[in-house]
């Protein structure tokens, strides 16, 4: 240990998260009990995520201190370098300047193993010996898979069967790790077999895949839940990027006008913005703006309301943006932003306008990731590319007005492991996708009856 603290002090890596919930102006909507209609308690909880998780659920302490073992393992690609886009701001001719973070560099390839180790440590402190997730493109089943494999618990993913199909790579970097990784919907479960009945063809949903790596666990005493995304834990594992960000730019005396991240279930987008969110909340003037895709519009045009975070109903409730847990998204390759909801975090956020969302097509985001490889580079993961969009729009608007901006944006991960939405892009197949408004109607009738916010 000697060593690892001579490292953390000479990267200067954060030794503690940053909790928002320490600094939200009003108060945010409790989760409920499907069944009762009052808020969770911690016991509701118990049978899916080990109880120093949940308290890290609920807690208002404002710093939260990293476990020494998890920054001993953050030591192995943090801190991420902090760049700035020297070439792809020449070719916007703007007055701009924009800084990003490089996620990219962990060993799976993006910002997620932020979490996965930490939430693999609390999992085995607790005694716990076996994982069970769902993964979209597979980013998340494969951190979750690097961490549990470091801290010697089993790991058992339900992959999204459309990514499943579509991205065979990021599966075998899962078994390369050690895990056992399913393509959802499945036959394992008793939800995966009502789907299939009823459509052997489903694509899957990340809905689907939570809810099946949900039942997998309930009632096995040594195995928990796991998830990459959407809950408050897993924001505040992720604040690490800003804190690093905030004592990087500090350091060349830059400060960003704009934090900008493509969003999911929101956790990059928050591990960058919400320390800046914070200076916001005490007076500073920035903008902060959540990306998501046009195909999966949760922000942008789903409403502020209680639903399930899975289609088996079986999750609390959660106050957020939805466009319904019935939802399934086309599948667009930007798998890892296929969620029907939002972080209840965010989704307050986005409410009470303290920070925006936009939305971008899958065109219009390939168009600007290709432009970012033949000027910096890095090929972006198809998610990423939706922020680097909503960085050329911000760029042009800054020259329109003819107003200097400072940019900082997640370059949330690679997309080395994706080539094949590259693929589809250049060879002209990929397509523009306006989602129809009768089908978000269709979906939200699934919430119809629930408790209103
Ligand atoms: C998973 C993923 C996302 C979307 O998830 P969030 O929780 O919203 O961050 C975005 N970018 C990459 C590279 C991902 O792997």
């Amino acid at each position: 240990m000697e060593q690892v603290k001579v490292l953390l002090e000479e990267r200067e890596i954060p030794r503690q998260w940053y909790n928002i919930l320490a600094d939200m102006p009003t108060p945010m909507n409790p989760p409920l009990h499907p069944g009762t209609g009052q808020p969770v308690g911690p016991g509701d909880l118990a049978p899916i995520f080990p109880m120093n998780l949940i308290e890290q659920e609920v807690t208002t302490e404002r710093w939260i201190d990293i476990p020494e073992e998890v920054l001993e393992k953050y030591l192995l690609w943090r801190p991420t370098p902090l760049y700035r886009a020297r070439n792809f701001e020449k070719l916007l001719d703007a007055p701009v300047r924009i800084y990003y973070k490089n996620e990219g560099v962990s060993p799976p390839g993006s910002h997620k193993p932020n979490t996965a180790v930490a939430q693999a440590y609390y999992n085995k402190v607790f005694g716990i010996k076996r994982l069970s997730t769902e993964t979209g493109a597979g980013q998340w089943g494969s951190a979750l898979s690097m961490a549990c494999r470091m801290f010697g618990l089993e790991c058992r993913v339900f992959m999204v069967k459309v990514s499943y199909e579509q991205k065979p790579y990021r599966r075998l970097m899962m078994m390369t790790w050690g895990a056992d990784c399913i393509p959802s919907p499945s036959d394992r479960t008793e939800m995966g077999r009502k789907i299939l009945a009823e459509r052997p063809d489903s694509p899957g949903s990340l809905g689907i895949a939570i809810s099946e790596a949900i039942e997998d666990v309930v009632g096995d005493e040594t195995a928990r839940y796991s998830l990459g995304s959407v809950l408050n834990h897993v924001l505040l594992h992720q604040t690490i990027i800003g804190l690093e960000a905030q004592k990087q730019l500090e350091k060349i005396g830059e400060y960003p006008d704009v934090v900008m991240g493509c969003a999911g279930g929101g956790s990059n987008f928050s591990g960058l913005s919400f320390p800046f969110v914070r200076d916001k909340i005490h007076g500073k003037d920035i903008s902060v703006v959540a990306v998501e895709p046009t195909s999966c519009p949760t922000l942008t045009r789903g409403p502020f309301a209680y639903d399930f975070g899975d289609t088996a109903r079986t999750t609390p409730l959660l106050a957020m943006y939805t466009l319904g847990h019935d939802f399934v998204p086309a599948p667009i390759h930007a798998g890892g932003l296929r969620y029907h909801g939002m972080a209840p975090i965010v989704s307050h956020l986005v409410k009470e306008q303290i920070i925006e969302a936009r939305a971008f097509d899958q065109i219009e985001a390939f168009e600007a990731g290709v432009k970012w490889a033949r000027t910096e580079g890095f090929i972006s993961a198809p998610e990423t590319n939706h922020a680097i969009a909503a960085v050329v729009q911000e760029a042009e608007r800054a020259k329109e007005e003819g107003k200097e901006r400072v940019i900082l944006f997640n370059w949330s991960g690679h997309g080395l492991v994706d080539l094949s939405a590259y693929d589809a892009y250049l060879s002209g197949k990929l397509t523009q996708f306006e989602l129809p408004e009768e089908e978000i109607q269709r979906a939200l009738k699934s919430i119809d009856g629930l408790p209103k916010p």
